[in-house]
Parts: C-alpha cells; sequence; structure tokens
C-alpha cells in the first residue's frame, strides 16, 4: 500500500505546489475553468461596483478537515484603504487572497462585499473586480503584447500601450528588435524578475479593478529595481481596496492599517505607529528585523 501511497502524495504535493504558487491566478483559472469546483446558482448576482469594502467575518477555513488553517479571522479593508498582511511564513496570509477570489471557499464563517456574501456573486464578475500581482509571475508563451493585453482583451493597442508606459516596462519594450511582438515565456525571450512583475502590472493596470491583492517578494530582485517596482505598486493602489501582503518596510508603514497574522489568527490589528505603541508581537518583529538587516526586507 506504501508503494502505491507514495506517487499518490508526490502528486498530491506537486497539485499543492502548483496551487499554492498563486503564481498565477488568473491564468490558472482560465486553464481550470472546465472542472470548477464552485458553481453560480441561478440566485447569483453580479458584483458592479467601483468602492469595494471587503469583510472577513468570523472566517474558517481548512484545506482538508483535519487541519484547521484560519481560526475565527475578522477584519474589513474598507473601501478605496490599504491593508498590510504580515506574518510568519505559514501564518495564512495568502489563504487569505484565495478565498477571496474564491479558489476555495471558507469553511466557517463568510466573507462579503458591500455586505453580501462572495459566494452570491456570479463568480466572473467577482474576479473580474480583484486584481492580483502575485509575486512569482507566470508569462504565457506569447507575445509581451499579448501577456499585457490579456488583463482587458478588449483594450485597443493605445489602451495597452498606456498600460506599459504606466508600468515603467514600455521603453525596455521598444527596446527590443520585435517590440511589443517580442515572444515570452519558456521558450521566447527570458525576462527577469522584475520585468515579469512589470508585465504584471501592467496587466493590472489594464484590467483596471476596485481590487487589488498584492503578493510583496522581494528576493528576487535588485534594490533598484525593487524600488521602482514598489513605487509602480504603490501608484496603482490609489482609489482601490487593497490588500497587500507585504514584505517591505515602506509598504508597511504607508498602509492605513496592518494586520498581523500568527497560525491562522489575526493577532494584531491597527497602524504602524498603534502596533509598535502596543509593544505586542507586531512590535517584537519589527525590533528582531531591524536587528537582523537594515531595511526589513522580509517580516
Ligand atoms: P503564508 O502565505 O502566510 O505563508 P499560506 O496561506 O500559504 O501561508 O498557508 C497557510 C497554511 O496552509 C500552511 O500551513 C500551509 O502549509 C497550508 N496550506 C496551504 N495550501 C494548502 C493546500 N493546498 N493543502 C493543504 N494545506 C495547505
Ligand atoms: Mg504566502
Amino acid at each position: 500500500l506504501t508503494q502505491l501511497y507514495a506517487p499518490l502524495n508526490f502528486l498530491g504535493f506537486i497539485y499543492r505546489e502548483i496551487k499554492n504558487s498563486l503564481s498565477d491566478m488568473e491564468r490558472m483559472f482560465g486553464i481550470l475553468d472546465q472542472h470548477q469546483e464552485i458553481e453560480d446558482t441561478p440566485q447569483s448576482v453580479p458584483l458592479d461596483t467601483r468602492d469595494a469594502e471587503i469583510r472577513f467575518d468570523h472566517v474558517g477555513f481548512a484545506y482538508e478537515p483535519e487541519r484547521q488553517i484560519l481560526h475565527d479571522v475578522n477584519f474589513t479593508i474598507a473601501a478605496g484603504e490599504t491593508v498590510a498582511v504580515v506574518g510568519t511564513s505559514g501564518a495564512g496570509k495568502s489563504t487569505l487572497a484565495r478565498l477571496l477570489f474564491r479558489f476555495y471557499d471558507v469553511t466557517s464563517g463568510r466573507i462579503t462585499i458591500n455586505g453580501r456574501d462572495i459566494r452570491e456573486y456570479t463568480q466572473l464578475s467577482l474576479r473580474q473586480h480583484i486584481g492580483i500581482v502575485p509575486q512569482d509571475t507566470v508569462l504565457f508563451n506569447n507575445s509581451i503584447y499579448y501577456n499585457i493585453a490579456y488583463g482587458r482583451p478588449d483594450a485597443t493597442r493605445e489602451e495597452v500601450l498606456e498600460a506599459a508606459r504606466a508600468a515603467s516596462i514600455h521603453e525596455f519594450v521598444m527596446s527590443l528588435p520585435e517590440g511589443y511582438d517580442t515572444q515570452v515565456g519558456e521558450r521566447g525571450l527570458k525576462l527577469s524578475g522584475g520585468e515579469k512583475q512589470r508585465v504584471a502590472i501592467a496587466r493590472t493596470i489594464l484590467k483596471n479593478p476596485p481590487i487589488l491583492v498584492l503578493d510583496e517578494a522581494t528576493s528576487a530582485l535588485d534594490t533598484r529595481t525593487e524600488r521602482a517596482i514598489q513605487d509602480e505598486l504603490y501608484k496603482i493602489t490609489k482609489g482601490r481596496s487593497t490588500m497587500i501582503i507585504a514584505h517591505r518596510l515602506s509598504t508597511i508603514v504607508e498602509a492605513d492599517r496592518v494586520l498581523v497574522m500568527d497560525q491562522g489568527r489575526v493577532v494584531e490589528q491597527g497602524s504602524h505607529v498603534r502596533l509598535l505603541q502596543a509593544n505586542g508581537v507586531y512590535a517584537r518583529m519589527w525590533a528582531m528585523q531591524f536587528a537582523a538587516t537594515d531595511e526589513g526586507t522580509d517580516v
């Protein structure tokens, strides 16, 4: 039996890795559309708003019944507000993003947008309202143009170029012999982590969603690229309800509110300053961070 079990386990592992990497959730949904686990009901209504108030209301969640991951999570992101989520690896930060996008449904409690349970919205409309900039963007084996335009396939060429300019990738693209027709992805031109992330930002700017989820990862980027991208990311959060899984000092400081996650629980929330004053988990994390590096790279 163990002989049989090992490969199954291995497949499960790969499946989890793929799902977990959240690498390009939207793309993944495209691929997995054929066997949706979550379906609309005849009562589903379209979500249609530019001002989205997101609320996690006593949310509990388990990927597998025997292991509870989130415990009674409560928080609100007001329309236009930016909330940074910090916590150790495995604390459940990315799980929050997956639940908001309805990659999975909550096991208890509910997530609402403007007072209505997200399970009551049509899946398509919900996902059209959410833009995700993942930490590790996977590009399609297609042109750079296609990769940006994917954010809104009916966009005009001028709109696509405008998004590219806003994400500071336009000049780079124009410097390539084939410009926007340059093939990228596994079989095309290999872009750096920073360039790929800018493509993802351009895609999201083009999509223009009222809700943003950013998974910041800094490890792959040099400091200069990191600064530039940070500026782009910061700009696109304006006027949107934003959840940033934050690794950078400046993001955390500038966020309207910080959620501190630990082992599936929100253990503290408040502004950076208030949390430092409270002298709890966050303040300790902060102190440790400063001891470890000069500019808190990975909280
Ligand atoms: P974070 O983003 O804070 O590092 P995650 O939300 O990715 O944490 O994961 C929270 C917990 O859920 C971890 O213990 C992780 O192992 C577990 N987990 C994540 N994805 C799955 C899955 N698909 N199946 C089972 N457990 C999972
Ligand atoms: Mg994560």
